[in-house]
């Protein structure tokens, strides 16, 4: 018996700092991989195309939403962002932990489409924390930073339809809670049925 990854999916406001935590994650446990994205918004000046997310046209990326070439996709700030499907497929099936970092919307398509994934919502300690966070990074003009927090006011009502609600205080704390909850998944019913085989196979 053939046992298939998990699908873990992370969401949260822009500047919680999922991306610090993720990579920490990605670092402690070399079987969880991070899905790369696909988006039509500007690199910023400290990414790197192919590695933070698949940067393309908006006319490349409609003409993926045509050929059904997403798990799921969503408009946020006026850009589009999609996970590509096939890769997702592929280390499922090799019984890799698969992380999304979606925004909300689409981890509603997901939790509506794929039975079996986890949804993990990322909750700053407060909104002024928050606000703090997105101006120290110094990614974003004032008025995107403001249309963020709005978008966070709204991401935040909604988290209700995740399993887990993590607060993200420091990097190494909010790594080890994650892990722990990753691993405990190991534990659910569906995903010990080898074991309950194995154990009744000569009873
Ligand atoms: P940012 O522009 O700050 O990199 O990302 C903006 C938001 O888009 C974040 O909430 C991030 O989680 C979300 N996002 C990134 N990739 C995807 C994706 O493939 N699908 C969806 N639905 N959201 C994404």
């Amino acid at each position: 018996m053939n046992k298939k990854g998990q699908l873990i999916i992370i969401s949260g406001p822009s500047g919680c700092g999922k991306g610090s935590v993720i990579n920490k994650l990605l670092e402690e446990d070399k079987n969880i991989i991070l899905s790369i994205s696909m988006t039509t918004r500007d690199k910023r000046f400290n990414e790197i195309d192919g590695k933070d997310y698949l940067f393309v046209s908006r006319d490349v990326f409609m003409s993926k939403i045509s050929k059904n070439e997403f798990i799921e996709y969503a408009k946020y700030c006026n850009h589009f962002y999609g996970t590509p499907k096939e890769f997702i497929q592929k280390n499922i099936n090799l019984g890799k932990t698969v992380i999304l970092e979606i925004e909300v919307n689409g981890a509603l398509q997901i939790k509506k489409n794929f039975f079996g994934a986890t949804f993990i919502f990322f909750m700053p300690p407060s909104l002024k924390v928050l606000e703090d966070r997105l101006i120290n990074r110094n990614t974003e003009t004032l008025e995107k930073i403001t249309s963020r927090l709005k978008t966070a006011i709204e991401e935040i009502k909604i988290s209700h339809n995740y399993d887990f609600v993590l607060t993200i205080d420091t990097v190494d704390n909010s790594c080890y809670n994650l892990l722990s909850i990753i691993n405990s998944l190991n534990f659910k019913y569906e995903n010990s049925k080898k074991i309950i085989y194995e154990v009744l196979k000569n009873a």
